[in-house]
């Protein structure tokens, strides 16, 4: 018999919010920033990763950009991350934001950081039977004419696996503002690529940049979205819209402040009925991992077993990856839920 924290650990997951640069793990992280010779903030990996908030972290994560810099860096990081969260939380599929931008800015362009990713992914693919998809993120610390030139790169270098955009990050005055960016959504959506936004996370955000992600920017899925709780009426339009929910519930902790606990927004969005899945978001900065995120996260909410395994198939539903892969997770999924279910003690 398993105890409910172990099998809550050991349930299949996919992952649909992560940034590719907090898939690493810190010592790669550290042996990557001597070979580059980059300063870091630090280099006790005890407290490289004490951040006071969500701004003090991101300043952290742009740094986090400059040690990926060679092919191996980047293939090596892509196949490891894969690895890492197999053995720690039985990942099955998962979507990743790489954030053009960034590397642009220190001179690595577009393809220079999409195909050796890819090639790492491809090689962790057949190694553990992990599938992925790409989304291209938008850096809100740039303006709405960078993020549309971004989007113009992926149009222009079509890749099968990069399949939708993103949002991330916040503004040059820390706000989320997602109808900035209204045109380069405009052109993803024209050229058939999916979308979503990093929107109403913390609580310096709002239910309406949740709305406007959904009405304006025709957001099929979101990551965080936690201010909705603040609206019905967005509720109510997410849950018409079949709205999936990227959350990540041990960052907010650290960005927040917030306790996991049955009062949690996530608790919320789950019992108003709203498309939950969970993720890591940046696992490496948080220091958590796919499996404390159900093990920790999920069983301090007070989430039973059997929605555990709902949140578990909303994150195949809410994926941008084809419904055969999809009909092969959930039969996957099913399976391994049997088996796990049958070891699972009885509640004490
Ligand atoms: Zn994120």
């Amino acid at each position: 018999m398993i105890s409910y924290q172990d099998y809550l650990q050991l349930l299949p997951k996919t992952e649909l919010h992560c940034h590719f640069v907090s898939t690493m793990n810190a010592a790669t992280f550290l042996e990557l920033a001597d070979k580059h010779g980059v300063d870091l903030w630090g280099s006790d990996p005890e407290t490289l990763f004490d951040f006071a908030d969500l701004v003090d972290f991101l300043v952290g994560f742009r740094a986090a950009h400059d040690v990926l810099r060679d092919p191996e860096d980047f293939a090596r990081v892509a196949w490891e991350g894969v690895r890492d969260a197999v053995a720690q939380g039985n990942l099955r599929y998962r979507e990743y934001y790489v954030n053009p931008q960034y590397f642009a800015a220190r001179g690595v362009g577009y393809l220079e950081v999409m195909e050796p990713i890819i090639a790492g992914l491809r090689r962790a693919e057949r190694d553990f039977g992990v599938g992925f998809a790409i989304i291209a993120a938008i850096n809100r610390r740039d303006d709405a004419a960078s993020a549309v030139e971004m989007v113009r790169q992926v149009i222009a270098h079509p890749l099968p696996e990069v399949v939708g955009i993103g949002q991330d990050d916040l503004t040059p005055e820390n706000t989320e503002d997602p109808t900035r960016f209204a045109a380069a959504y405009e052109l993803a959506a024209a050229h058939g690529l999916k979308r979503t936004a990093h929107v109403g996370e913390t609580d310096a955000a709002t239910s309406d940049a949740v709305r406007q992600a959904i009405e304006v920017l025709g957001c099929e899925r979101l990551d965080h979205g936690y201010r909705i709780t603040d609206d019905p009426a967005v509720v109510e339009l997410a849950r018409e819209r079949g709205i999936a929910f990227a959350t990540t519930p041990v960052s907010t902790t650290i960005c927040s402040d917030w306790a996991l606990d049955e009062a949690h927004r996530i608790r919320a969005m789950i019992d108003a009925g709203l498309m939950v899945t969970v993720s890591t978001d940046d696992a490496m900065f948080f220091r958590t991992d796919l499996g404390r995120e159900y093990r920790e996260g999920l069983f301090a909410m007070g989430v039973d077993a059997a929605t555990a395994k709902q949140i578990a198939l909303n994150g195949i539903t809410g994926a941008f990856c084809d419904d055969v892969r999809k009909d092969r997770l959930r039969a996957e999924f099913r399976a391994q839920f049997a088996a796990l279910d049958a070891v699972l003690a009885p509640a004490a």
